[in-house]
């Protein structure tokens, strides 16, 4: 690699290097000259050129400073990329945006080739800032990218599923082989757009308890979902829980993993309101 620049696995460090797959990334973000992009880690600077030529502006946040002199070199034609060092986990996206906001009509993307040790807390900042871009094109293992975009009933479904599914719109774009990064990750990775809901797709009433609901619900994948729930809801009993999925109208004998985003939702509000009658 230039500049005698060993690569970081403990920071994920694996660089893309395939051209054609670097600049369908970038395609995948449907940049406009009005929108500005975020990066999580530029690494080498390969897919933040691809980014500067098609956005108004980059804001790209990389860990590792000793990239610096590498990404200085592949970035010297452009003057619309804006660099940031530091953990994009402790930034405030606001702020981040703020470095460049995007003209009228454009609006704010993320496309990044995730350090996948924290694609989770990623998603988990990016999805619930205030500040959360339109569309994220995401490179990410492509089992990860599988539990994105599963459906209720099948293994990848998890937590992460609802999470994603809850305020985006995901879809699978690429799959990436390991030969496409330097140095090559043990596995495939997957690219998936998220596109942002204007509005939620069930109603929740409270999205806190929502998730904490969801969350219970797939803790003990084995146990039925009333233990599941008595086990991850430390405030509740038996009682309130068996009443709160009758009133729903789920089998107390499911498991979490079956529930849909409906579901969720109608066990939040029963949830909710079983807990409003016992403060009764
Ligand atoms: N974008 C480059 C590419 O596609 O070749 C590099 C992608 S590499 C998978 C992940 C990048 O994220 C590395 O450059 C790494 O140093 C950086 N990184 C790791 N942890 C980070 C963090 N917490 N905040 C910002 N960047 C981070």
């Amino acid at each position: 690699m230039r500049h005698q620049f060993r690569a970081k696995r403990r920071l994920g460090q694996s660089f893309l290097l395939d051209s054609g797959i670097l600049a369908r990334l970038a395609e995948a973000a449907e940049l406009s000259p009005a929108d500005t992009v975020l990066e999580i880690g530029p690494g080498t600077g390969n897919l933040t050129r691809e980014l500067a030529r098609r956005a108004g502006a980059v804001v790209a946040v990389e860990i590792d400073r000793e990239l610096e002199p590498l990404l200085a070199e592949t970035l010297a034609e452009f003057n619309n990329v804006h660099l940031v060092w530091g953990d994009f986990l402790a930034q405030d996206l606001t702020r981040l945006w703020e470095l460049a906001p995007p003209d009228p009509g454009g609006t704010c993307k993320v496309a990044a080739n995730l350090p996948y040790y924290i694609t989770s807390p990623i998603l988990v900042k990016l999805l619930t800032s205030q500040s959360a871009p339109a569309l994220a094109v995401l490179l990410v293992q492509q089992e990860v990218a599988e539990r994105l975009v599963a459906v209720p009933g099948t293994r990848a479904y998890g937590s992460l599923s609802v999470l994603v599914q809850f305020y985006t719109i995901p879809e699978l774009v690429l799959k990436v082989p390991p030969r496409a990064f330097f140095p090559a990750p043990e596995v495939s990775s997957a690219a998936v757009r998220l596109r942002l809901r204007s509005d939620p797709p069930v109603d929740v009433q409270d999205s806190a308890l929502f998730f904490q609901v969801v969350r219970a619900a797939f803790g003990q994948r084995r146990k039925t979902l009333i233990n599941a729930l008595l086990g991850g809801l430390e405030w509740a009993d038996k009682d309130t829980l068996a009443a709160a999925l009758k009133e729903a109208g789920i089998d107390p004998t499911r498991r979490g993993e079956t529930l849909s985003l409906e579901e969720f939702a109608a066990l939040t509000r029963a949830v909710r309101s079983a807990q409003a009658d016992g403060r009764r």
